[in-house]
């Protein structure tokens, strides 16, 4: 059984959870210990313990440990890619990838704690001097969804600890797999006891500790919109700072001029790979008129060649969908996409994969002439669903691309300079793609949306340090 990392000790919970993989439900990935609230408070009081130590580490010694986990975590690509393909479903190359992401957004905060500088300014006054310099928070509280089970946590983590900040980790219920595994190198790269708490458990009990509790200074979180309203009520009726990444429903946008290769790949890619369970994927694709048939005509005919597959099966191209229950509303927005009058093509349940195991497996589905009225188009399905929107120009393409209450990706498909500079300047997004996939990004630049997508700073890169420390301006007279 897999434990949790409390104080530096690996501890029982009153209840286990059992790790299923979605690829084959018969496969038990592993039991993991479930903590309850009594646990998660235990787990802040170490954290709290640690943290004036922690905050007062050198740099070296913060570097030497986040360097060590991500040269581990790379040597280990392989065997955490096949675990995180195992317990969530995407495809072992994507898996692989995403370790290989953990890994080098390690090393990238390592640097940064090397890194971490202030300004010295002079005062408008004779005889002061100015000094602003940044400041860990304390205690961080980090929620995480079960969609990039190990990229997330690091992206969240490292830079928490690289600003001197102690940590308590709640990962999402369907995929502690990849979470342990971070605990556990960690914890061998040599991080003082209580610096990082790793506490899984459901969100009502273990994640409302983080958010109530007074002695956590802040929440990062990624996950639902309906979860991140919670989040962000219960941290503002305590102020403690809090960041939210949340969901999307991005739009790409496909030009006449499009070169129709770059834009159909790049619809495929975005809208379908890691069974269209990405924050960035595409599911709106809002295509003029000039090029609409052909494009469709040739999306449906490469979405239909997908190998939908055991993740973990070489040339499967889509794995599984997580769960009972993620496959359930997938199904039910198909059923719902046909009742407002859309056209299907794809979309249909798989019971089991190629070697006759049992799954959650569902053929990706198109939907066209759709309009931008239809929930298919106005909710968030995270599923391998997507659907086609007529535009007669580019001027009411960008008018559907931002007609959305979401705001993390788009794209533009468009040999246009013009039209492409044009996007970049008025889409309502955090993140624009031009001849790109909307999902896919560097991990040593800023990451987020804007309205409904995300609250609060930006995630990844040198913007991390926005929201994982604050800010403080001393006056020395001279
Ligand atoms: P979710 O909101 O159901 O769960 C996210 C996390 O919140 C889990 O760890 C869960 O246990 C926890 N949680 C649930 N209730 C809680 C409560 N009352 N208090 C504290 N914590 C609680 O989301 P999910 O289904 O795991 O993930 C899918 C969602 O995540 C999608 O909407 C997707 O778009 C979003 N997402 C966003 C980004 C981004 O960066 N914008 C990235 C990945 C996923």
């Amino acid at each position: 059984m897999f434990k949790n990392l409390i104080a530096g000790e690996w501890r029982e919970g009153p209840r286990v959870i059992r790790n299923i993989n979605p690829s084959d439900t018969r496969d038990l990935v592993g039991e993991y210990a479930q903590a309850d609230a009594a646990q998660a408070r235990e787990a802040v009081a170490a954290a709290q313990q640690a943290f004036p130590a922690w905050s007062q580490s050198t740099p070296q010694q913060r570097f030497d440990i986040l360097d060590a986990a991500g040269s581990e975590i790379l040597a280990r690509k392989a065997e955490l890619g096949d675990l995180l393909a195992r317990e969530e479903g995407k495809t072992l190359p994507e898996a692989i990838g995403e370790v290989g992401r953990a890994g080098a957004i390690f090393k990238f905060f390592a640097g940064e704690a090397l890194r971490i500088g202030g300004d010295v300014i002079p005062s408008v006054r004779p005889g002061v001097g100015v000094e602003v310099t940044r400041e860990a928070l304390g205690i961080v509280g980090l929620i995480t969804p079960w969609n990039f089970p190990i990229a997330i946590p690091a992206w969240k983590l490292a830079p928490a600890l690289a600003y001197g900040n102690t940590v308590v980790l709640k990962p999402a219920e369907l995929v502690p797999g990849s979470a342990w595994a971070l605990a556990d190198i960690l914890q061998r790269a040599g991080l003082p006891p209580g610096v990082f708490n790793l506490v899984m458990g459901p969100g009502s009990q273990v994640g409302q500790v983080l958010l109530e509790d007074q002695r956590v200074a802040a929440i990062s979180f990624t996950g639902s919109a309906a979860t991140g309203g919670r989040v962000a009520a219960a941290c503002a009726a305590r102020l403690a700072r809090f960041q939210l990444e949340m969901g999307g429903k991005n739009p790409m946008v496909v030009l006449d001029d499009a070169d129709l290769g770059v834009a159909v790949n790049a619809a495929l890619n975005s809208g379908f790979f890691s069974t269209g369970q990405r924050c960035t994927a595409s599911s709106r694709l809002i295509v003029t008129n000039g090029i609409h048939d052909q494009f469709v005509a040739a999306l449906a005919e490469r979405m239909q060649a997908l190998k939908v597959d055991d993740a973990r099966k070489a040339g499967t191209d889509i794995g599984p969908v997580v769960d009972e229950s993620q496959l359930a509303q997938d199904m039910e927005y198909i059923a719902i996409g046909e009742q407002e009058g859309a056209r299907r093509i794809g979309g249909e349940r798989i019971a089991t994969n190629s070697a006759g195991a049992p799954g959650h497996y569902l053929r990706p589905a198109l939907f066209t002439e759709t309009t931008a009225d239809m929930r298919i188009n106005r909710d968030e399905i995270f599923g391998p669903v997507v659907s086609v929107m007529r535009a007669k120009d580019y001027e009411e393409a960008l008018h559907l691309a931002n007609d959305t209450p979401f705001g993390l990706s788009a794209g533009i498909a468009t040999t246009s300079l013009k039209h492409a500079t044009h996007f970049k300047r008025h889409s309502q997004a955090g993140m624009v793609m031009v001849n790109l996939p909307t999902a896919g990004v560097d991990y040593h630049v800023p990451f987020g949306g804007r309205k409904g997508s995300s609250y609060g700073p930006r995630e990844q890169g040198r913007y991390a340090a926005e929201f994982y420390t604050t800010v403080k301006t001393a006056y020395t007279a001279a």
